[in-house]
């Protein structure tokens, strides 16, 4: 190969795993090294650190915090790729790896949640509870979950080598929820819904794909699961102060903004729905087409309606009650077209009322072409604004930790909706809470080609360290 056809190769290879819109690591690094060079930087604020007396304690929160990532993602249940669902082998696993890093402090709960706790000055104060989850996805990435119970534990850390747990006015339990993804119940956040005593008893009846129910599940993971013990998981919400996530931020936003962090503001509701159109079959070259009745087509022009109506709401929310409906002529055999709309927004009237609309004209849209069209509501939940007190609280944590590595950056941090569900939505009813955002690549998840950056591991350790020494 010649020196042009090696370059091309090496570029070629630059590029796979990165798509259009993404950014290469050096891009992402723009932001610590902007004037002077990160590792010049990080020199000069080494020199600082006799003056002022503040650390960047990378060994901790950027070092042992990437490996640590890095374990946990290869405890898998299966070769090949990581998949680690509720409370099987792996996730066992993952709960003991865990637990081991809270060191004497951590503790396994009935429904394989790792909870490890720290007193503080007054250990019966209400505790600030930080986490995510430790289940993953099929085939998922190593920092979707685990990047919020590492940097938790890892600043946590910081605060007990500097011997500065005591000065903690309040208790901080960090806790690895057992269920988020709902792969194996396909029912999302059963670690911390249960904390949050939202999760019936009844859930206990609900069965995986191999028909094992979770009170099964549960027994064979810790003896003598009653439904008390069960109801006992909830906590008192008088006795916790707060609740606090890192999660990546599953979107491009941050990267685009060329910005680590960002702050949380709420996390959107959703509706799902399954619509079925059923039409007839008729012959290709026989039916006239006024008389036709394809599902098919009718489906293309409800998706077609549902993108017209989400990308501008305003030229759809008035309802026209038009119904003209063309007589039936072919019956012979049912063709039906069944597809799934995901519904999501901040504003939980606005979600009602472009349902209310879509319903209506999608109604009318079968009537006209004399299809039968069905639409069920299969998932509700709404949305949950994040506490504005420790959003802001956050927000300046995460400013702490931008200026502590990069300099004096003036920086606004993004703040942020997420369109995806977290344990925080579940905890939002037992407690306020505040989320912040870690940038990854393409704003990928769910997919081994999740990536964030260690120095953004680390700006994320370093937040909720100022987060903790500031305001708890
Ligand atoms: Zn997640």
């Amino acid at each position: 190969m010649g020196e042009d056809g090696q370059k091309n190769a090496e570029n070629k290879e630059a590029m796979v795993g990165q798509k259009r819109g993404e950014r290469s690591d050096e891009d992402m690094h723009k932001f610590y090294s902007d004037v002077q060079g990160m590792e010049k930087k990080l020199k000069r604020r080494g020199e600082e650190i006799e003056v002022v007396g503040h650390d960047l304690y990378r060994e901790y929160l950027r070092d042992e915090a990437a490996s640590r990532l890095n374990e946990l993602g290869k405890v898998s249940d299966v070769n090949g790729y990581l998949e680690r669902t509720f409370l099987s082998p792996a996730s066992v696993r993952a709960a003991n790896v865990i637990s081991q890093w809270m060191e004497d402090a951590g503790w396994v709960d009935i429904m394989g949640n790792v909870h490890g706790r720290v007193d503080g000055m007054n250990a019966s104060a209400p505790a600030l509870l930080m986490g995510s989850h430790l289940d993953t996805v099929v085939d998922a990435g190593k920092f979707d979950g685990a990047l919020g119970i590492v940097s938790a534990i890892s600043a946590l850390k910081v605060l007990m080598v500097t011997e500065k747990l005591e000065n903690l006015r309040n208790p901080v339990e960090v806790i690895a929820f057992s269920d988020e993804e709902g792969v194996r119940f396909q029912s999302t956040f059963l670690g911390s819904a249960a904390i949050a005593g939202i999760l019936p008893a009844s859930t206990l009846n609900i069965s995986d794909k191999s028909g094992i129910t979770l009170q099964e599940v549960l027994n064979k993971n810790a003896v003598g699961v009653t439904e008390d013990k069960f109801i006992q998981l909830k906590y008192q919400p008088e006795s916790v102060l707060g609740y606090v996530e890192v999660h990546i931020e599953q979107g491009p936003v941050l990267e685009a903004a060329g910005i680590p962090l960002g702050v949380v503001k709420g996390i959107a509701g959703q509706t799902r729905l399954k619509v079925t159109v059923s039409g007839s079959q008729g012959h290709a070259g026989t039916v006239p087409m006024s008389m036709r009745r394809d599902p098919m087509a009718a489906a293309a022009e409800l998706i077609v309606l549902l993108e017209s109506l989400c990308k501008q709401p305003q030229n759809f929310l008035s309802y026209d009650d038009d119904c003209s409906t063309v007589e039936s002529l072919f019956g012979s055999l049912v063709c039906t077209v069944t597809f799934t709309v995901d519904l999501r927004a901040m504003d939980d009237a606005g979600r009602e009322a472009v349902l209310y609309e879509l319903s209506a004209r999608m109604y009318n849209i079968c009537d006209k072409r004399s299809v039968s069209c069905v639409i069920e509501r299969k998932h509700d939940a709404n949305a949950v604004k994040c506490n504005s007190e420790l959003s802001l609280q956050l927000q300046s944590a995460a400013l702490t930790a931008f200026r502590k590595m990069a300099g004096n950056v003036d920086v606004d941090v993004p703040k942020l909706m997420s369109g995806a569900g977290h344990d925080a939505m579940a905890m939002a009813h037992l407690t306020k809470m505040g989320m912040l955002f870690v940038r990854c690549r393409g704003g990928i998840s769910h997919s081994p080609a999740e990536h964030v950056l260690d120095d953004d591991v680390w700006a994320a350790g370093l937040a909720i360290l100022a987060f903790l020494e500031n305001h708890v």
